[in-house]
């Protein structure tokens, strides 16, 4: 059987691009070199994972945020802006005068009181407003599940070992067989087998750290604070969960990760980081990280792509890299589904570079300057602490939040207004759908709140991909029209009255002819 599409790899980012393609009508066959769906590494604490503000928006457009949310630790909501955990892991209500979890920038927290959204202009109150930790577990599972449901083949134990390209086909070897399809994605990860094969460049930084990531039993806590902390010797974090640490060792990345993190070594590397002297009577689980921060220059080559972590790896610092990756999922699934149906405009598909690179090169910048941070000399300290004063004021904490969540991401689409290349507020319509719902089927939109006749002319013969709306919301913010993206985003839109050469224009670019 020939697919449409070859999906290697099936952690959250292949099968969420899976989902993407399979709900826009390609056939999807995704190869996952691992057997069995769970490990320890994957499941409860160890595993979990940070949403921020885009993946949960994408999340909710699809439909699937009520089962991440009943799947997470806690979320977050337009209610309640932060959370804390308390010393067993669970969901904590914090004090009044407490701080609440937001977030941290190397190990120095955020002040979840001092956040403020309302010159948040483009963020309308709705059920993707806020946020959460999943497990990864958890997270593949049901995206595994709606893969399957959606007609996507997945096939565990199949190892991508091989590919050969040719003008309109690739073929890919695993371990199990050979398979035919129009193109490959590589969703394999940061040691991507087949960003290699394909030769693609992989251009960064080399690492200062071995990160270690465990679940311990505590002979002597002594004193062991909970939370992050930045210290004179490095990062250290405890908790949420009982036994969870983590702890950052300088060793210019020489760990061999290849080998068993030992009890004696976690507990050198913590008392020296803490400056406690805390005892440690086992290790449960154990997993180590490096900073080295790279980046495919190109997501695309021939009949080859590639997205998340085998797109970009860097550290964990900052819990960016799933999400940077679910948003590659996002953003490629309806490209290359349209150039699978020959509709798409002659540029879509090098459009996904375009926008999602800058994204991937940021996440990378992020963490790269956590980094020089969390350095133990005098120079980084000084640093560290002109930016906690600056974190701990208001204009600090809003700006720290709104990188972390990506409130305000935005891609460069040309446009006047600035709302173009942003994420499309969840406007509520006058009979209560919301455009979170309106998107579910992966179209795009046409919201005109002007509900002219004309406009909605400019759709036909592109219903297929493309929705018309013509009614009011309860809060326009003062726009008349919107050219909305399968994705969200928004491509065009004005404030005055809709110029209909304007709207057709926006859509024979994102939609064709
Ligand atoms: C300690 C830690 C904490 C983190 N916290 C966060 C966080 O809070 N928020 C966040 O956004 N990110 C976080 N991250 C990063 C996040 O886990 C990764 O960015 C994310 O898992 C990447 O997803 P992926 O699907 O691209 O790759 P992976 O999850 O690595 O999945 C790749 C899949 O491809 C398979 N594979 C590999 N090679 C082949 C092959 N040749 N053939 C077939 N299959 C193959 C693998 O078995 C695997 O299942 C954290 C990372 C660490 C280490």
């Amino acid at each position: 059987m020939r697919y449409d599409v070859v999906v290697a790899g099936g952690g959250p980012v292949g099968f969420f691009l899976a989902c993407e393609l399979s709900l826009a009508g390609v056939s999807v066959l995704l190869l996952e070199k691992t057997e069995i769906a769970a490990t320890p590494l994957k499941s409860g604490w160890m595993g979990a994972r940070g949403f921020n503000f885009p993946s949960t928006e994408a999340f909710y457009r699809r439909g699937l945020l009520d089962e991440v949310k009943a799947a997470s630790f806690g979320w977050t909501g337009v209610e309640r802006p932060g959370m804390q955990f308390d010393g067993e892991g669970k969901v904590a209500a914090p004090p009044p005068s407490a701080p609440r979890f937001v977030g941290h920038f190397a190990g120095i927290m955020l002040d979840a009181s001092k956040v403020d959204f309302s010159n948040q202009k483009w963020i309308l109150p709705g059920p993707s407003i806020g946020g959460g930790m999943v497990s990864l577990e958890a997270v593949e599972k049901l995206l595994a599940d709606r893969a399957v449901k959606q007609g996507v083949d997945v096939r565990r134990g199949h190892e991508v070992i091989g590919f050969t390209e040719t003008e309109n086909n690739v073929v890919v070897q695993t371990n199990k067989g050979e398979f035919e399809a129009s193109w490959l994605v590589g969703c394999d990860g940061g040691r991507s087998t087949i960003r290699k094969l394909a030769g693609f460049e992989f251009e960064g930084t080399e690492p200062e750290i071995t990160g270690y990531s465990a679940t311990v039993e505590f002979e002597d806590l002594a004193g062991l604070p909970l939370g992050f902390h930045l210290t004179q010797r490095g990062l250290y974090t405890h908790g949420p969960a009982p036994g969870r640490i983590g702890v950052v060792d300088f060793d210019g990345g020489q760990f061999d990760r290849s080998s068993e993190v030992t009890l004696e070594n976690l507990q050198a590397m913590l008392r020296s980081v803490s400056g406690t002297n805390v005892t440690l009577k086992s290790v449960q689980i154990a997993t180590s990280y490096t900073d080295r921060a790279r980046q495919a220059t190109t997501y695309r080559k021939g009949r080859v792509l590639l997205a998340g972590d085998a797109a970009h790896v860097h550290s964990p610092f900052g819990g960016q890299g799933m999400n940077a990756g679910l948003g590659d999922a996002m953003n490629l699934g309806w490209k290359l589904a349209a150039t699978i149906k020959e509709w798409a405009p002659d540029d879509l598909l090098d459009t996904y570079t375009a926008e999602r690179h800058p994204i991937g090169e940021w996440v990378l910048n992020w963490t790269r300057a956590q980094m020089a941070i969390i350095r133990p000399d005098p120079y980084a300290r000084a640093i560290a602490s002109v930016i906690r004063d600056l974190m701990a004021t208001k204009e600090g904490t809003n700006y720290f939040v709104e990188k972390i969540s990506g409130v305000s991401m935005r891609y460069d689409l040309g446009g006047e207004h600035p709302l173009t290349g942003r994420s499309c507020p969840d406007f509520e319509l006058e009979d209560g759908t919301r455009l979170g719902d309106l998107l579910r089927d992966g179209r795009g939109l046409l919201l005109d709140f002007t509900a002219s006749e004309s406009m909605k002319l400019l759709c036909s013969g592109r219903e297929d991909r493309l929705r018309y709306i013509g009614s009011h919301a309860k809060d326009e913010k003062s726009l008349t029209a919107l050219v909305v993206r399968p994705d969200g985003f928004v491509a065009w839109t004005t404030e005055a009255k809709p110029d209909r050469m304007a709207v057709e224009q926006s859509i024979r670019c994102w939609f064709g002819s």
